[in-house]
């Protein structure tokens, strides 16, 4: 994905409460390999429940505030949602977003299943062995993150969508 500034992270978030922004706390953005990533998602420290996706969209980013739900994944396996990959099911958390604008006022959220850890792109560039009869990891990994930009973008939409 292209860089991101703070400047453009505070000014992203298209669900956030008032104030919300100003006191996102960043993550380390210096270190950040950009070109890996479909997204920037990372948990609160301060308030472990709140997490922030951002990704751009058409040329502008756009953040989303999310929440954990409180309720646990039983034992078993569960699938991100926005990265398709199955995992142990304490790795997948309940996550629900504010809708944006009006709806979002009237309390409305959309929810959806993804990695706690809110690093899809961490894990979906975990290659595949490579076997001769399937195409090369790194094909793989560039159809992986395809699905997982079209899947976070049909979410986001699900966030913005008006009424
Ligand atoms: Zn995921």
């Amino acid at each position: 994905m292209k860089p991101l500034t703070e400047d453009d992270i505070r000014g992203s978030l298209v669900n956030a409460a008032p104030g919300e922004a100003e006191h996102m706390p960043m993550p380390g953005l210096h270190e950040m390999v950009w070109d890996d990533r479909e997204y920037l998602g990372w948990r609160d420290p301060g308030s472990p429940s709140r997490g922030y996706l951002v990704a751009w969209r058409d040329g502008t980013p756009v953040g989303i505030v999310v929440r954990a739900a409180s309720t646990r994944l039983q034992a078993g396996s569960a699938i991100c949602s926005l990265c398709n990959t199955p995992q142990p099911a304490s790795q997948v958390t309940m996550f629900s977003a504010t809708r944006a604008g009006e709806a979002g006022r009237r309390g409305d959220s959309v929810g959806t299943y993804i990695c706690a850890d809110l690093a899809c792109s961490l894990l979906i560039r975990i290659a595949p062995p490579p076997l001769d009869m399937q195409p090369s990891p790194a094909e793989v990994v560039a159809a992986r993150a395809a699905g997982l930009t079209a899947r976070l973008e049909a979410f986001t939409g699900r966030v913005l969508q008006a009424a």
